[in-house]
């Protein structure tokens, strides 16, 4: 196994969205192989891909459990078919207007600031959704010809 790409950031087409309300982990998941396909090319690496690891935020709007279901129908006959997808949950943390105190936050709104009870609505981490890092097989993998034949038996 070896790493090819360093941290890369992912743009979030949903990123306006803010009723929370339309998830689209499907959209994100093609969205990753996409930009994993890119990075994978960018560093001439023709192996197929063992593990895709990302950053998310609390606030990314994203449903993991989703994204991993999302996950191994947008690897289908890609690069990273097969590949495993790990998550790094990033909690969300906001600064307070007046004391400028740094809180972690864990729940809903509204985010409440530790050190003076403001209510804190600069958001400074949670928003991430970030690849982080790829690896790849080492020796020969498995060649995107045979996906349709082992991934529908
Ligand atoms: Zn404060």
């Amino acid at each position: 196994m070896k790493s090819v790409a360093g941290i890369r950031h992912l743009d979030h087409p949903y990123r306006t969205l803010t009723d929370g309300s339309v998830m689209h982990e499907l959209s994100i998941a093609t969205h990753l192989v996409a930009v994993a396909t890119e990075a994978l090319e960018n560093a001439g690496e023709t192996q197929p891909v063992t593990v895709v690891r990302i950053r998310v935020g609390a606030l990314a709007g994203v449903v993991i459990e989703a994204l991993e279901f999302a996950w191994d129908i947008a690897t289908d006959c890609t690069r990273c078919a097969g590949a495993r997808l790990e998550v790094e949950r990033v909690p969300a943390a906001v600064r307070c207007a007046a004391c400028h105190t740094e809180t972690t936050v864990d729940g809903p709104l509204p985010f409440i600031c530790a050190q003076c009870g403001q209510p804190a609505i600069d958001i400074v981490a949670g928003r991430e959704l970030d690849l982080i890092a790829l690896e790849v097989h080492d020796g020969p993998g498995p060649s995107a010809e045979e996906c349709h034949a082992t991934a529908h038996p």
